[in-house]
C-alpha cells in the first residue's frame, strides 16, 4: 500500500515540478522590475517596455537552443 502512495505522490512532484519549469521557460511573473533592465514597473507589467520584453526573449530563446546544432 505505502508503495502506491509513494509512486502517487512521486508522480504528482514530478508533474508540478515540470508544469513550474513550464511556467518558468515562458516567463516568470512580475517581480516589481523589469525582467530585461531591473527598472521598477508597474504591476502587472513585467518589462518597462516593449524593447526590453523583446531583449530577454531573444535572451531567453538563445539559453534554450544550445549551439552547436547547425545542420545542413
Ligand atoms: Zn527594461
Amino acid at each position: 500500500m505505502g508503495d502506491i502512495v509513494d509512486k502517487a505522490e512521486h508522480a504528482s512532484n514530478a508533474f508540478f515540478q515540470e508544469a513550474l519549469n513550464n511556467k518558468a521557460k515562458e516567463a516568470p511573473g512580475h517581480t516589481g522590475f523589469c525582467l530585461n533592465c531591473n527598472e521598477e514597473v508597474e504591476h502587472p507589467l513585467r518589462w518597462c517596455d516593449t524593447d526590453c520584453r523583446d531583449d530577454w526573449e531573444k535572451y531567453s530563446n538563445k539559453i534554450e537552443v544550445a549551439p552547436g546544432h547547425d545542420e545542413d
